[in-house]
Order: structure tokens, then sequence, then C-alpha cells
């Protein structure tokens, strides 16, 4: 085993967690043991709600210019340990080194956004009546808790934490156990830059851990970023709590190709999006939909996606049951009379014979009813089906549940127009392949991809960790008398 055993993290320490029961952390680039994982109990969930309670009332009346210096330091620290996190984050996720290294370097930039929430959370105040004020101010909600995937081990974490800590929440975070290292060090960093202990707290695990976040008194909202499926069962239940909620799930994302697109351009972003971090981004291109006459960029898509070499530009999927999961939806495929242009199965990299690889799998002639065209298959594959044109096109992104994200390409201005308007997803790319919204807009789908209001990135999760408070203030007799009084 190359690391200690993985512990919880409560009130600045690290702590064993009350249980036998855990998983080994496995590499999936070659299969190395990398360490385990406890799967906590609600009574090691329920000691983190108290340090986490304690820590409150403190870091909340910490004015919100002293709670950013923190971040500051901690954006430095990300900066400092940049090769070392990308490192572990491949590691445990096994994508490749480039990869990882942007990731860091995406969180560096939400950092950066947290540390100019003061910017933004200077509330409204205005004169109502002679003398009498309103005010509004953003109050922390408390104990806030967020579960995350094994897609993106640093980046998902910072999606939330330092928003909702720079805001004046207390935060128990609930990492993937297929991937719970990078939280650690997150941890250790957060430390070092001067967080107060028991202001983030880590807690290991899976379902159980999960459930009990959904169902503790002492939470008082729950992110969640995962599966539909989980999304699902953590909105409803957080929410049956009285929780506030805001639960991200899967995507099947769509990439319209008209035929004017330009082809070098279009076959580059579309194999990015479908094989960057081995297919498994929920950003990452699903299915694609050419209209009319695309033969040309399908055979540029082929021969960029041959240029993908797994072990060297793509990296390993998170498991052995996911790799075998992506080839049978690729078996099935062929079965049903789709041609697979590029083949990904089979796929051994020398050296790393115990690694979970799938290559780039390029599927033409897809129908709508296949599998391979309605469901997340998380890996490096695109599925092509073919239209006539660009309303039967919308017709079959339209009728996907997910909406995570569309992009179109065209050199078309109006016939781009035409396809954001009415595409049914909540991030769309004009020549885009992964159109995610950098900060300050944010990050959310629509539909099956996203449960709950507003956004999880960005100025619209000041909502989702913040309530308002409206104070109205009168202090001299000129207010007079009136229905306020
Ligand atoms: P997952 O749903 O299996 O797991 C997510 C979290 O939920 C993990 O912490 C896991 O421990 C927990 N969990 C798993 N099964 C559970 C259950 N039955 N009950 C309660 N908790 C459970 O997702 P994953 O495989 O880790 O991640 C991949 C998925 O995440 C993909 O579907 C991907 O699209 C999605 N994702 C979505 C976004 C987004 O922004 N919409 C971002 C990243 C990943």
């Amino acid at each position: 085993m190359k690391y200690q055993a993985i512990k919880n993290y409560v009130n600045g320490q690290f702590v064993e967690a009350s249980t036998d029961r855990k998983m080994d952390v496995i590499s999936p680039i070659d299969g190395k043991h990398l360490s385990t994982v406890p799967m906590s109990t609600y009574a090691d969930l329920d000691s983190a709600v108290a340090a986490a309670k304690e820590a409150f009332p403190k870091w909340s009346r910490t004015p919100i210019k002293e709670r950013v210096q923190i971040f500051f330091r901690y954006r430095s620290l990300l900066e400092k340990h940049l090769v070392e996190l990308a490192e572990l984050c491949s590691e445990e996720n096994g994508k490749i080194y480039s990869e990882s290294l942007a990731e860091i370097e995406k969180c560096i930039e939400l950092t950066e956004f947290a540390v100019s929430l003061p910017q933004l959370v200077t509330g409204e105040v205005l004169e109502v009546s002679r003398g009498v004020e309103c005010r509004t101010e953003h109050a922390p909600l408390g104990v806030v808790a967020s579960i995350v995937p094994f897609n993106f081990p640093s980046m998902v974490p910072n999606w939330t934490m330092p928003n909702a800590l720079a805001l004046g929440n207390c935060m128990i975070i609930k990492p993937s156990e297929r991937v719970p290292l990078s939280c650690g060090r997150i941890a250790e960093l957060l430390k070092e830059a001067g967080l107060p202990d028991g202001v983030f707290n880590i807690i290991n695990g899976d379902v159980e851990i999960v459930e009990a976040i959904c169902d503790h008194p002492g939470i008082d909202a729950v992110s969640f970023v995962g599966s539909t499926k989980v999304a699902k069962i953590v909105y409803q239940r957080a929410t049956s709590n009285l929780k506030r909620c805001l639960a991200l799930g899967g995507a099947k994302n769509h990439l319209l190709v008209l035929p004017d697109a330009i082809p070098g351009m279009t076959a580059q972003n579309v194999t990015a999006s479908m094989s960057g971090c081995a297919g498994q981004r929920c950003m990452a291109a699903g299915a694609m939909v050419g209209v009319g006459a695309i033969d040309h960029i399908v055979e540029k898509i082929c021969e960029e996606a041959r240029k993908v070499i797994p072990g060297v530009n793509l990296g390993a999927v998170i498991s052995k049951e996911s790799k075998e999961r992506i080839e049978r939806f690729i078996d099935e495929a062929e079965k049903d009379g789709a041609k697979i242009l590029v083949d990904g199965r089979k796929t051994v990299v020398e050296g790393k014979e115990a690694g979970y690889y799938v290559g780039p799998t390029v599927i033409d002639y897809v129908t709508p009813n296949m599998s391979v065209a309605k469901e997340e298959i998380f890996g490096p594959v695109i599925s092509i089906l073919r239209v006539a044109n660009v309303d039967e096109a919308l017709a079959i992104e339209n009728a996907n549940p997910y909406g995570n994200a569309a992009s179109v390409f065209t050199q078309n201005g109006g016939a781009a127009r035409y396809i954001i308007d009415r595409a049914s997803a909540g991030m769309i790319g004009v020549n885009v392949g992964v159109p995610v919204p950098r900060e300050p807009f944010s990050f959310g789908g629509w539909n099956e991809s996203k449960f709950g209001v507003g956004d999880i990135t960005g100025k619209s999760s000041i909502e989702f960790w913040t309530k308002l408070k409206k104070s109205t203030t009168k202090w001299n007799p000129e207010a007079g008398v009136n229905w306020m009084s």
C-alpha cells in the first residue's frame, strides 16, 4: 500500500473512523493498491457536525474580508503544490498528467472567484420612507455538506468549498470512496492557510454516510454532484428532511454538426470532448448529430481519434467494471447495426497491463433507440446519428432526459442562434466542444442533469450558500408615524 490508510478529518485533526468496514483505493493507471478508505458511520458524521457547529459562531462572525484572506493563502498553496496535487489526482483518478494539471489550475480559478466574493455580496440599502431604511445582507446557512463524485477529485470539492466557507458556512465533505486522497491534501492546505479547526471536515464513506448526511438534523444544506440516479435519491431525501439541496446529475451531451462547420476545428473539438478525461466528464460529448452531408467531417474525426493513444494522451477509466460496461455498450451498438469506425475495445497498455483502458471509439450510423444514443456511457466513445435537417437534430437533443450541455458546430450565425434558442440544456457551446462557463459565470444543467434551484458555482452559488436577512431601521422622530410604526 503506497499511502497510509485514509482517515477522516474532524476539527482540524485526522481521526480514525469508528468502523472496520473499509474499501481499497486502487489506481486505475496500473491497478496499484494505493490505500484503504473507511466506510464511516453516523457517529463519525455526528462528531464532524458537532465540530462544525462549534466553529460556526466565530467563523460566521468573522468579517468576509478577513475570511477570504485564508483563501488568498490557499490559492498560493495550490500554486506551490501544483505538480504534487496533479500527480496525486492522476494516480487516484487515472487521468493523464496534463488533464490533472488543468484540474488544479481550475481549482485556482475557483478560489480566485471565492476571494472576490466581498465585492459581490454587498447587499442593498434604501430609504424606503422618511428616516426608515431597509437593508439586505447575505447570512450564512450554518453547517453544510458536499457529496462529490470520482471524476474530478479536486475540482468538484473546490466548486463548493471555497464559496461556501468564504460566505461564512462550516462544511463537511464526503469524497468519492474511489478517489479520497486529494480531499485529504485539500484539508492540509486549508489548515496551512490558517483555516480555523472545525470549519472544514471530511467524512469518508459510501451510501450509509450519504444517507446520514441527508438525515442529520444538524446539517442545513446539501450539495451533491454525481449520477442522476443518486442525485434524485439525495435530492428527495435531503429536501424531505427540509434541507436546502442542489443535486447535479449525469449527462448525455449532444453536439450538432452542420455541413458548413470547419472540418479540422470541428473534428479536434469533437474528439477532445469525447476523449478528454477518458470521456469521464459530465460535459463530455455523448452523441454527435450530423445534419446532412457530414462524411468529410466524420472522416476527420476518425483521423483525430486515431491520434488519441491510451496511456499517452488518453487516461484510464475508473475501474474494471467501468471498462467492461463501456465495452458492453460498444458490443451492443455493433450487434444492433451501428458501424464501429474506430474501436477502443480490448485495449491493453504495455507496462500497465493491470490498468483499465478503453481506446477512443467512434460509432457511426447510430439510431435514436440504441442504448449508445440514449445512455450516459462515461467513456471515450462518440455515437454519431445522422439526420436531414436542424429540426430533426433538435428533436433528438430535446428528447433526451438530461440537459447538461449541447454544442453546435457551424459558421452560420443564424443557425447557431436558432439552436441556442431551442436546445434543452443549461450550457450551450458554439464551435466549443466542452462549453463550461468559466467564473464568474455559473455551472449547472437543466432537466435530469440538475435538481434544485440555481447553479453550483459563480454568482449563482451565492444564493445557494446564503439566506437573505432584511432589516428595517429608523433612529429619529422625523420618521413620523405610519403603518410601519
Ligand atoms: P455516483 O452517483 O456513483 O457517486 C457520487 C457520490 O454519491 C459518491 O460520493 C458516492 O459515494 C455516492 N453514492 C453512490 N451511490 C450511492 C447511493 N446509491 N446512495 C447514496 N450515495 C451514493 O457518481 P460517480 O460515478 O462518482 O460520478 C460520475 C457521475 O457524476 C456521472 O454520471 C457524471 O455525469 C456525474 N457528474 C455530474 C456533474 C455535473 O456537474 N452535472 C459533474 C461531475 C460528475
